[in-house]
């Protein structure tokens, strides 16, 4: 696996493969890799020649200083995984190198970031935006690959693909999960074994509130419900519950009036910020 951490010399090799007509595929991370990362490096393998995984902890895409200062970061074991999994190239840059100069942009994507993520993490989705399309233009790639496990992520990056015309095909892969259904996470490092053990209630109210849902039960009921089970134990809250329409993100009230509904949650163990979603289809 090569390893590039300027962006300048990651343009002049990708510029040789380019030349070959072979493809590119990204896999964007910040690290702290698990195997849900390297489900996205390996399906970018079977679709693209040269697959290159990004790792960085992007500072833009934070409003709580406190959480990107903690953000685990485990460089040289990530390498090994990904050597592991025939990754071609690696591009792990400094901040320094992503963002010389005091960054300035800001990017608004309307109603998209107003809920969920975007209401309880102001400022976070224009960081990602910002990034995103920076990799975009250093790398170029054929196709990038996201997780499932960011949905509303994936809803904003493909807007962005659109409204800027990136020639990027965006792809997302479904959720890879712990036995007891915890969704894999860079954050579930820091936890402790018994709040691991714990932190499965996200995706146990996920699944209580589908079949919810399926009896046809009222919102409101099946909110509270959720609320019910997640905060019954102790040091876990949550922050919010919602079901959206998985493609404008708009909030529901049924699901009758979306073609795709997700429902979306998020809360803390401790003080971790976990997130978790369902489609009920
Ligand atoms: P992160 O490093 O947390 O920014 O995640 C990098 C990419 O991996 C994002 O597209 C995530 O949605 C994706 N990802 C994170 N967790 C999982 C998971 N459990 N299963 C599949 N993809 C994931």
């Amino acid at each position: 696996m090569k390893i590039f951490k300027e962006i300048s010399l990651l343009r002049e090799f990708l510029n040789d493969v380019k030349t070959g007509r072979k493809t590119i595929g990204l896999v964007p991370t910040m690290g702290a890799l698990h195997k849900g990362h390297l489900a996205l490096a390996t399906a970018s393998k079977t679709e693209n020649s040269i697959t290159v995984c990004s790792i960085f902890v992007n500072p833009t895409q934070f409003n709580n200083p406190a959480d990107l200062l903690k953000y685990p970061r485990t460089l040289e074991r990530d390498t090994k995984m990904l050597e592991e999994v025939h990754c071609d190239v690696l591009f792990s840059p400094e901040v320094t190198e992503m963002y010389p100069a005091n960054s300035m942009l800001k990017l608004d994507f309307g109603p998209l970031d107003k809920v969920m993520e975007g209401a309880f993490r102001p400022g976070h989705f224009s960081g990602v935006g910002q990034v995103v399309s920076k990799l975009f233009n250093i790398i170029q790639p054929d196709r990038a690959y996201f997780g499932q496990k960011d949905w509303q992520q994936f809803a904003i990056i493909k807007r962005l693909v659109k409204e800027l015309s990136f020639p990027v095909e965006v792809k997302s892969i479904p959720t890879l999960r712990e036995q007891n259904g915890l969704a894999l996470s860079s954050r579930n490092l820091r936890l402790s074994e018994e709040q691991h053990r714990d932190a499965s209630v996200f995706f146990t109210a996920l699944d209580a509130a589908k079949k919810m849902i399926l009896q046809k039960h009222s919102f409101p009921k099946i909110k509270s419900e959720v609320k019910a089970i997640v905060e019954r134990i102790p040091g876990i809250k949550l922050e919010y519950f919602e079901i959206a329409d998985s493609e404008n993100l708009t909030l529901l009230e049924n699901v009758e009036s979306s073609k795709r509904p997700i429902m979306c949650i998020a809360g803390y163990v401790g003080e971790i910020r976990l997130i978790d979603n369902m489609f009920i289809d």
